[in-house]
């Protein structure tokens, strides 16, 4: 039995976080959950939007499974994610994106995952005003930063049976910056020969991406080009609903739903739990439970498909508990 820290967020995220433990239960995935009410509803209860023992949870635990948190407006937080990510040094941003017979898209053989660089380039925040007419963003790239992630790149795609790791970059501008970022991808590439490696600058990859999804494979970058990147891919397979992510550093690892806290829909019983549930099976795979991630992911492929209890997000009219029984009615 593995323990986990499990955040239960704000307006869907407590529903979906039920639900996946539901589902996570029935699959009898090798689990203890310590769960937490985290975020703005927490915050406005207690006066805090992380209470310390579910800092300390995740300190002993080092898994996560968050459910999405409304970012306040007016507190002194930028965001809990950022300030996670920050606090646990949770250095690369992972979501895999895969077409699913569910959502209809003129891309139906994406299979692809992003690795996005999490601490620097320009979203390290240095920044200086130079005069009214003149504002500096300095992007800031590292070897020790480069070198983690393109290694976890090539590690998760060994473990995964991935053939191949494209670098995107822009090192014809940027000969510094980003050239060391390439030069260091193809330093690293020689260490992993199984792997196939090639790189690409970033706006021929978005032309490529669109036209040609079905040649990427794992893709690893610098910060900014992860943000835009792997938002244009959730696009291919139809938008953010059914994306899930894993935060990992090299001590804490955190899995979340790529979506918001979706409070229109909040207590309405049709919040769809399947990005979070496959942020679980990430989870799962993360911690060598790799025959409950894949019961469960086929158990979610085959509800899916028969698209008889789909959520009204995906076209349907199930209930989310509807749709968690006919998951669980696969096991
Ligand atoms: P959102 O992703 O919450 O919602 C966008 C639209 O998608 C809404 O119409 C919503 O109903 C729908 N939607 C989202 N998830 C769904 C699901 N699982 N099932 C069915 N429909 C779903 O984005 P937003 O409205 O811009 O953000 C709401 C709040 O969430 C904001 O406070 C934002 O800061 C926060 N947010 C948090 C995270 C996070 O914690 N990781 C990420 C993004 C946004």
């Amino acid at each position: 039995m593995k323990t986990i820290t499990v955040f239960k967020g704000d307006g869907i995220g407590p529903e979906i976080t039920d639900t996946v433990i539901d589902i996570l239960k029935a699959a009898k995935a090798p689990l203890e959950y310590e769960c937490f009410n985290v975020g703005a509803a927490e915050y406005e209860r207690h006066g805090a939007l992380v209470p310390d023992d579910a800092f300390q949870s995740f300190e002993k635990t080092h898994i996560l499974l968050k459910s999405p948190i409304t970012t306040p407006i007016g507190t002194g937080f930028r965001s809990i994610n950022v300030m996670l990510r920050k606090k646990y040094d949770l250095f690369a941003n992972i979501r895999p994106a895969k077409s699913n017979t569910a959502v209809k898209t003129p891309f139906p053989n994406v299979d692809l995952v992003t690795f996005r660089e999490n601490t620097e380039d320009l979203y390290a925040g240095v920044e200086e005003k130079i005069s009214d007419d003149e504002m500096h963003s300095i992007k800031i790239i590292t070897r020790h930063a480069s070198s983690r992630i393109i290694r976890a790149a090539f590690e998760y795609a060994l473990s995964h049976n991935r053939h191949k790791v494209t670098c995107v970059h822009k090192a014809n501008i940027m000969k510094l910056s980003d050239g060391m970022f390439l030069s260091i991808f193809r330093e690293i590439a020689k260490e992993y020969p199984q792997i196939e490696s090639d790189d690409k600058i970033v706006d021929n990859t978005c032309m490529q991406l669109v036209m040609h999804p079905e040649n990427f494979d794992v893709m690893v970058m610098p910060n900014l080009y992860g943000d835009i990147i792997s938002d244009l891919t959730s696009g291919l397979i139809g938008g953010l609903g059914l994306l899930p992510s894993m935060n990992i550093g090299s001590d804490y690892a955190m899995f979340e739903a790529v979506h918001g806290s979706a409070p229109d829909i909040a207590g309405k019983h049709i919040a769809n739990p399947t990005a979070l549930l496959w942020s679980a099976c990430m989870l799962l795979e993360y911690i060598g439970e790799t025959d409950t991630a894949k019961a469960i992911r086929r158990a979610v492929d085959d509800v899916l498909a028969e698209k008889k209890y789909l959520t009204p997000d995906l076209g349907g009219t199930a209930k989310t508990e509807e749709y968690r029984d006919a998951i669980i009615a696969k096991f």
